[in-house]
């Protein structure tokens, strides 16, 4: 991984993995063999798509959670329980509304074990450095959005943590102060007005990474594991506009697009897109269905009839879609082979085309075909629904078979999208009150391909 032997390591993650033991006694793994270290001058964006294990692996950072398997080293010696260095800056604020603003700031301070003397005067300074003052003895609830996420940074700084982690610390706020924010953080570190050694910062935005981070990690999902660690020297503060910057997010796009390329290593301070290849991703060990409606998938399809733009970065601009938005349709439309998406450009496969070419009726045809080709796990509900007699089975079958690949939450949305998919294409139908799947009777013996009887 990228190592600069003149900056130490904050943080060394050796062989990190997390597991949790399911209900039913099998171990879900959800993060497996990572290895990087954070270093001392740098802010770092872990960057994934939802359920790759950012979170989990901040809070490990923070010693919030052990690791189930491997090492994590502050300042090289193990981390054992809470990490003394890390403050962390949540998502929703996580403010006590009973608390004024500076009695929320002090918090961290009293449970440091600071006295008051010397509490409220520190409170006050970071307060006054994070744009808070005249406010102090305002409750949350008469503060915008903005402002109390001004409160949650001033309540992480006040204990002046050599790390300071953020969990999308700026996703429930509106653009504008969002970016605001952003920029006000970016001052406060590169001016130095504030003594944290490192930034860790979660999100799901390629521009907000790119904009503030000096290290990109991506990471990819079934496990959760590392796919790319770019370096990014591009002097702040950086033109979003700049053919630089767009390479960059291009870069990074692309592998958050293909899940199937290899994972990537980037060299030591790239400014633009170098990096060299790692061996082969690890595979999935069970295929995983992005949660989105067929609906969505053909609305994809319908966009990309007769269009120039095959780029997939500029094609979510366009339609102001985020990474986040866009990529579970993707994955659903390339998993049923219905685009072809190569590097960072997509198009229709011939079967896409004629998708948006064909009737109602047609188009439930096509994806049904899709569905019992690609989708192992409707072809193993079909399965089950064949093999018995009644052609019905209960749904806490299918539960368990998925809890041995997903957690209890993912195994029922797995299981929800693949009613939603088999539904729309009449491969099989939901009783609800019995809790049971079932295939119409004139559908019985027809929809089920030969290779899948038993
Ligand atoms: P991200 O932040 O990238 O969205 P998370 O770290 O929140 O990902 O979660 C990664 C995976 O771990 C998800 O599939 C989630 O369901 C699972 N997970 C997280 N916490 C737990 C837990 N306490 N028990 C079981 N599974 C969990």
């Amino acid at each position: 991984m990228v190592q600069n032997a003149a900056k130490p390591n904050i943080i060394a993650l050796e062989n990190i993995g997390k597991s949790y033991l399911q209900p039913n006694g099998q171990t879900i793994s959800i993060i497996e063999n990572i290895n990087c270290q954070l270093q001392v001058g740098e802010i770092i964006a872990l960057l994934g798509p939802s359920g790759s294990g950012k979170s989990t692996l901040m809070r490990m950072i923070a010693g919030l959670i052990p690791p189930s398997s491997g090492k994590i080293l502050y300042y090289n010696r193990q981390l054992m329980g809470l990490n003394p260095g890390v403050a962390i800056v949540f998502q929703n604020f996580a403010l006590y509304p009973w608390l004024t603003v500076l009695e929320n700031v002090e918090l961290g301070l009293k449970a440091k074990g600071e006295p008051k003397d010397t509490r409220v005067p520190k409170a006050l300074r970071i307060i006054d450095v994070i744009g808070l003052d005249g406010f102090e003895n305002a409750y949350p609830k008469e503060l915008s959005g903005g402002m109390r996420q001004r409160v949650g940074f001033a309540r992480a700084l006040a204990v002046e943590p050599e790390l300071l982690c953020m969990d999308e610390p700026f996703s429930a706020l509106d653009v504008l102060t969002a970016e605001n924010l952003r920029f006000e953080l970016l001052d406060l570190w590169l001016e130095k007005r504030i003594p944290t050694k490192s930034i860790l910062i979660v999100t799901h935005g390629i521009e907000e990474a790119v904009t503030l981070a000096d290290r990109v990690i991506v990471l990819g999902r079934n496990p959760g594991r590392i796919r790319a660690d770019l370096s990014i020297s591009l002097p702040h503060y950086r033109d979003r506009k700049s053919p630089e910057f767009q390479a960059l997010v291009d870069q990074i796009y692309k592998i958050l697009t293909n899940p199937d390329l290899p994972d990537v290593e980037a060299e030591e301070s790239t400014t633009s897109t170098t990096s060299s290849s790692v061996p082969v991703p690890s595979q999935p060990k069970y295929q995983s269905l992005p949660h989105v409606r067929i609906g969505s998938v053909a609305g994809l399809l319908e966009i990309l009839e007769g269009r120039q733009e095959k780029d997939l970065y500029r094609l979510a601009q366009e339609l102001l879609l985020e990474v986040d938005d866009i990529l579970p349709i993707l994955e659903a439309s390339k998993l049923m082979e219905l685009v072809v998406i190569t590097e960072g450009d997509i198009q229709l496969a011939q079967i896409g085309e004629k998708f948006i070419n064909s009737s109602i009726d047609e188009r439930k045809a096509i994806i049904r075909d899709r569905l019992q080709k690609h989708i192992r796990l409707v072809q193993q509900i079909c399965q089950l629904l064949q093999a018995k007699r009644n052609h019905r089975i209960s749904e806490e079958l299918v539960l368990d078979l998925l809890e041995n690949h997903f957690t209890s939450n993912e195994a029922q949305r797995q299981l929800r999208t693949a009613m939603d998919w088999g539904r729309y294409a009449e491969l099989y139908s939901y009783d609800e009150p019995a809790g049971e799947i079932f295939i119409e009777e004139s559908n019985a013996e027809s929809e089920v391909p030969e290779s899948l009887h038993f």
